[in-house]
Parts: C-alpha cells; sequence; structure tokens
C-alpha cells in the first residue's frame, strides 16, 4: 500500500476516512476494530494513524492477599490474554497463597536507565570525558532536573571500548515507567557532554541501557523495579491444592529452573514469568515489548520443616502508574480495581505484580510435578 495516501491526525473524521481507505484497500470490513468506547483523540498520546481497537480477553484472579510496604490487603487481579488455562493458573495460585497467609513482597532497588553512546577519539580521550561526567555529575543532575518534575538523576556510570564510550545515566522516575522521561533527560545531557567535551554522540540509546533485548547486565544491576516476593506453603495445602508434595516440587523447581535454564544459558530460571507480566502489562497499559525484561529472573523453591517456601527474585519490572498507556479508559479501568491508579503508586504496583507473578510460578510448577501441563491445556484450549 502506498503510505502517503493514508490520511495523518488523530480527529475523528481522519480516523474514519483511514478506515475506510484501509477497508476499501484491504477489503476487510473493520466491524470489530471500529468498536469502542473512547474517542480517538484520547489515545492521540499512544498510537498514530489510529484506525480502531484490537480487544483482548480479561479475566480475573484472586482474591491474592499481598503483604507489601505499600500493597496490602487482598486483590482481585485483571488478566488479558488469549492463552486459555493461564488465569486458571494464577488463579489456583493466587488461592494457595492466600491460604497459606499471603505473600510477602519488596521492592528492593527502583531506577530506570538510559546508556547513550558516545565517539571519542580514543582511549585517552574516552578517559578524559569519563572524568568529566564523574566530575560534573551535579551539574548533570541539573540538567535533568531541567527537563522533569519527578525525575531524578541516580548515577552516570562510564563504559569504554576503544573509540566508544558509554555513559548508562540512571534515574528515579516517580510514579512513571520512566523511559520519556530518562531519554528526554538524557538527549540534554549528551549536548552537555559533546559541548564540554567533544565526544560526538552517536545515538541517545546505546543498548547498554538496556531496553527491550534480554541481557545480562540488567539481570545482575537490576532496571526498573527490582522485586523480591515469597511465600510458605503448609504441605497440607501444597496436598490438597496443589495436589503435590514439596518433595516433588523442589525436584521440578531444580532441574527445570535451574539446571534447565543454566543448560540453555537462558536468563529466564523460572517457570513463566513472562505469562503473568504480559497478561498484566497488557491490561494495565504497560508498555508491553518490556515483557523481556520482566521474563528475567529466579524462581526459587525450598522444603521446610512445615511444606514448601517458594520465592522470586524480578531483578528488571519496568511499570509505572502514570503515563505511557496506563490512562487509557480499560486500562485505567484496571489500575482502579487494584488501587494503583495515578500518582504514588508505582511500587504498589510492582507489588502486586511480584505476588501475582509468584503465584503464577507456585500453580504452574506443581503442575508440571504432576505432568498436568499438557493435560490441562489439552482441556481447556481445545
Ligand atoms: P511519560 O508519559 O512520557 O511521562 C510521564 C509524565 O507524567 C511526565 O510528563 C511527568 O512529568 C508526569 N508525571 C505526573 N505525575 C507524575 C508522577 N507522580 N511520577 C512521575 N511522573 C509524573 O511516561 P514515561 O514513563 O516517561 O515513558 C513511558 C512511555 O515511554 C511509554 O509510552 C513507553 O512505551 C515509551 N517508551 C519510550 C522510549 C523512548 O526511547 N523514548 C523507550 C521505551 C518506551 P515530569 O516529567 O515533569 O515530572
Amino acid at each position: 500500500m502506498d503510505r502517503s495516501s493514508l490520511p495523518r491526525g488523530g480527529t475523528t473524521p481522519d480516523t474514519a476516512a483511514r478506515r475506510k481507505l484501509v477497508e476499501k484497500k484491504t477489503g476487510v470490513k473493520l466491524k470489530h476494530t471500529s468498536s469502542h468506547s473512547f474517542e480517538p483523540e484520547s489515545a492521540s498520546r499512544n498510537v498514530e494513524n489510529f484506525i480502531g481497537v484490537t480487544q483482548i480477553p480479561l479475566g480475573i484472579a484472586g482474591p491474592l492477599r499481598v503483604r507489601g510496604e505499600y500493597a496490602r490487603g487482598d486483590f482481585f487481579i485483571p488478566l488479558a490474554t488469549t492463552e486459555a488455562a493461564l488465569v486458571a493458573t494464577i488463579n489456583r495460585g493466587c488461592s494457595v497463597v492466600t491460604e497459606s497467609g499471603g505473600a510477602l513482597v519488596r521492592v528492593i532497588k527502583d531506577a530506570m536507565t538510559r546508556a547513550p553512546v558516545f565517539r571519542t577519539e580514543g582511549i585517552e580521550h574516552g578517559i578524559l570525558v569519563s572524568e568529566w561526567v564523574s566530575g560534573n555529575f551535579r551539574k548533570l543532575q541539573a540538567v535533568t532536573r531541567s527537563t522533569t518534575k519527578h525525575g531524578r538523576l541516580l548515577s552516570a556510570a562510564t563504559s569504554m571500548a576503544g573509540k566508544t564510550l558509554f555513559v548508562r545515566f540512571s534515574f528515579s522516575t516517580g510514579d512513571a515507567m520512566g523511559m520519556n522521561m530518562a531519554t528526554i533527560a538524557s538527549q540534554k545531557m549528551c549536548d552537555l557532554i559533546e559541548l564540554e567535551t567533544g565526544a560526538k554522540t552517536i545515538s541517545v540509546s546505546g543498548n547498554m541501557c538496556v531496553d527491550k533485548k534480554p541481557s545480562a547486565l540488567n539481570f545482575i544491576e537490576g532496571r526498573g523495579k527490582t522485586v523480591l516476593a515469597e511465600a510458605l506453603i503448609p504441605e497440607r495445602i501444597v496436598k490438597t491444592k496443589l495436589h503435590s508434595t514439596s518433595t516433588e516440587i523442589v525436584d521440578t523447581s531444580i532441574r527445570k529452573n535451574m539446571t534447565g535454564s543454566a543448560m540453555s544459558l537462558s536468563y529466564g530460571f523460572n517457570s513463566h514469568f513472562a505469562n503473568m507480566a504480559a497478561a498484566m502489562f497488557i491490561a494495565t497499559g504497560q508498555d508491553a515489548a518490556q515483557v523481556v525484561e520482566a521474563s528475567m529472573g529466579l524462581s526459587l523453591a525450598e522444603k521446610t520443616d512445615g511444606g514448601l517456601y517458594m520465592s522470586v527474585r524480578l531483578p528488571a519490572l519496568e511499570v509505572g502508574t502514570v503515563g505511557g498507556g496506563t490512562s487509557l479508559p480499560t486500562q485505567a479501568e484496571a489500575l482502579r480495581m487494584i488501587g494503583c491508579s495515578g500518582s504514588g503508586y508505582a511500587v504498589k504496583l510492582a507489588e502486586i505484580m511480584g505476588s501475582v507473578i509468584l503465584s503464577g510460578e507456585l500453580s504452574t510448577l506443581a503442575a508440571q510435578s504432576k505432568g498436568e501441563l499438557a493435560a490441562a491445556h489439552a482441556r481447556m484450549a481445545r
């Protein structure tokens, strides 16, 4: 199709004209795509060339008892997915965790990163530029402050390779996931670094950020929110609700989540973090591509005197409750269902997501310890 023939802009008449053109050129009647309850203008900061909506089924799991610093109480969890059996398995996990007293969860680190890449004249120049960056950190903080009210520069770490220099900036970003905020501030800092040192900015995003790509750096250093969650499941509940034993679950965890992931050099030492993350990201207006980072992390099972200790470590959960897609109508409703819409709730949202991911891990691991994975999907999806 000739792209130049697409009418531009976000107004309703343009939307109708664009849709008509697409219908004519493709021969597809966009009956469902064109059915939505909000005006195209309210999505103008989220999408270009708007023609309608993609509807994704929304299910509910819970109640899930969460014992966070900010999320305290029982929550019904909105999950947007097209994968049969996913909501059912998360729901079972929520029920087990809640009956066992809830998930204890903490956000232990919170920083969004952007890492511009510069070209220098070589190693000596690169060292001078690095020294300028560390010696002028307060100046760089002031530049950040001039671009955002909620963003704050926390650190600037340099790395060199030949004539290539990276500066990995870390920011606190309030209740926003922070990628636009960090990028805008980083661009202005690049301009200053260029002016003061003669290093040439090649890109404001130099891939050491690392955004939307699997990476050991994020696994180790964290990006967005680093979340830990745990639950202690009495053996009686493992038997009655998960139809397994802590011994079998621990064995499956070691052989699958640890050994299998090590054998494949995967960053996902877990059963399916990405499933819970994707369903919650889509429901609550997060950037779905950042499920890449949310898929990384550790799921750990240990046998205790009384039953099963289950925990997860999510190094890079990049979520916010303002900005991005969070104010779109259905996404805002989902956030309100868990008391997380708007300013003041980003850490609470991360705590709830961490607890949901723990619950989903527990349930799926238990199912796999009894060889039930294929049967559940065959029963529910076929
Ligand atoms: P954003 O919507 O661009 O920025 C957040 C806005 O909310 C800022 O204007 C901020 O004002 C304001 N704000 C109001 N109350 C706030 C609070 N309590 N905490 C934080 N901010 C508050 O959102 P973002 O999180 O920075 O960026 C997310 C978007 O970036 C997503 O749409 C994502 O898809 C996209 N993205 C962009 C890039 C990129 O390279 N640019 C990469 C990946 C994703 P102040 O800034 O004045 O504080």
